[in-house]
């Protein structure tokens, strides 16, 4: 497989496929890490592997509200003494005696002697003495001192992407704090002339820089701290400049626009003068002109500037790169079959990412259509839409009825 710096000479494109583990390579994981309290671990990678001190559940206890009982007591339906009971926190206090049986609510200990739950609905209490009908077999309704786990086992390993879930399952080991990944610091910023930031008066032939804000919410959206640069002007030394302060504390600089055939010049020669590039023809469709390159000690990931091909090359490509910089493993995208409801145009080339509605129809069938025109800079198709459409290089027209390749949007996108 041929290296990154060939690839500019590449005549082709280069499908994004054999392109990502190239882009990969170029991208070293974090080491640096830190110790945050457990309720501000959310979306954390988890720096060290955490074995738990404790057996899951701590103590044999009761998966139902009933009565305690030993399962051999009670051979077939009969009436056993109340001795008193077992709520969650305050355990039964007595001793086990034969023909006994406690009250006990649900995550209350099972008292020692006792081994069988029989939950309520299926007693009858009269005063101090309880009819029970016998469960199946002894241990019903009880949950085991280690079912779950025992004392020493690993419960989460390093490297791993810290949800909710996670944060109780630390909670439930009493894990207060742990060590962490330090996040990743990423500096971007738009070029072009003909940008102007929001909230201010557009001239003749000037828009409004859009890119700054979906980037922005990319990248919240994926845990990173992030700096905004605003836009610089398609000025050498002020794109200059901005590369400098960008890469002087950030793991990653991130721009967007400059990077097409016939405009990447000041980019291109900059970053020849301050670190190193390569310009990326990939067959994906919005999005082929990708770079990626180092300043200093930055990783440099230039995005195209059309809005919605940068918010695809940030998700298809530089999400990865992020990935890989947390020492997280790569994403595994869901990947769906749906049926297509109307046309879809393309040409044989390069693979396209067309954003697309997917719902399920009244027989329950998965199905998909565009949103709508599909322009590279018509970022409204990125929010009508809830996933992509991702029809493959050689695919040409692609008639209704057919069944494509669907990715829904992911917590990233959404
Ligand atoms: P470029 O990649 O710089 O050649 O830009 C391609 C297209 O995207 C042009 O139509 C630009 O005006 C537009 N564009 C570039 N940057 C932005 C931005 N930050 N926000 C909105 N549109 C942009
Ligand atoms: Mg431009």
């Amino acid at each position: 497989m041929s290296k990154p710096q060939d690839v500019c000479a590449h005549p082709g494109l280069m499908h994004p496929d054999l392109a990502l583990p190239l882009l990969l390579e170029q991208v070293t994981p974090l080491e640096d890490t830190e110790t945050v309290q457990l309720s501000d671990s959310l979306g954390r990678v988890l720096a060290e592997d955490l074995a738990s001190s404790i057996d899951l559940p701590p103590f044999d206890n009761s998966a139902m509200d009933g009565y305690a009982y030993r399962y051999a007591d009670l051979p077939e339906k009969a009436s056993l003494k109340l001795l008193g009971s077992s709520f969650a926190g305050h355990p039964f206090e007595g001793q086990y005696q034969p023909g006994g049986c406690v009250r006990i609510m649900t995550g209350a200990p099972v008292p020692a002697g006792f081994d069988t739950v029989q939950m309520q609905e299926k007693t009858e209490a009269n005063g101090e003495l309880i009819t029970i009908e016998p469960c199946k077999q002894a241990g019903d309704n009880v949950r085991g001192r280690g079912e779950e786990l025992l004392a020493g086992t690993k419960v989460l390993r390093a490297g791993t992407l810290i949800g909710a879930a996670e944060m109780g399952v630390m909670a439930t080991i009493g894990i207060s704090s742990l060590r962490v990944i330090r996040k990743v610091k990423i500096a971007f910023f738009s070029t072009g002339d003909e940008l102007r930031p929001v909230g201010s008066e557009l001239a003749p032939g000037q828009i409004y820089d859009s890119n700054r804000y979906s980037i922005q919410g990319l990248l919240s959206r994926a845990g990173v701290e992030w700096q905004d640069l605003g836009v610089i002007a398609d000025d050498p030394e002020a794109i200059r400049q901005a590369f400098r302060n960008a890469s002087a504390s950030a793991d990653m600089v991130i721009t967007s626009g400059g990077v097409s055939v016939g405009e990447a010049d000041f980019t291109k020669q900059i970053l020849d003068e301050e670190g190193k590039i390569s310009f990326w023809k990939l067959a994906i469709k919005p999005g082929k002109p990708f770079a990626l390159g180092h300043i200093g000690k930055a990783v440099f990931c230039g995005l195209p500037g059309n809005p919605v091909s940068s918010m695809v090359t940030f998700y298809k490509l530089v999400w990865p790169l992020l990935h890989k910089l947390q020492g997280l493993p790569q994403p595994t995208p869901l990947l769906l079959d749906a049926k297509l409801t109307a046309p879809i145009r393309k040409q044989p080339g390069r693979v396209e990412y067309q954003r697309g509605i997917l719902s399920r129809n009244q027989d329950g069938e998965l199905e998909v259509a565009v949103t709508g025109s599909q322009g590279s800079g018509m970022l409204t198709s990125m929010s009508l839409a809830n996933c992509f459409i991702i029809l493959e290089q050689m695919q040409g027209d692609t008639p209704a009825g057919t069944r494509v390749t669907v990715e829904p949007f992911n917590s990233v996108l959404c």
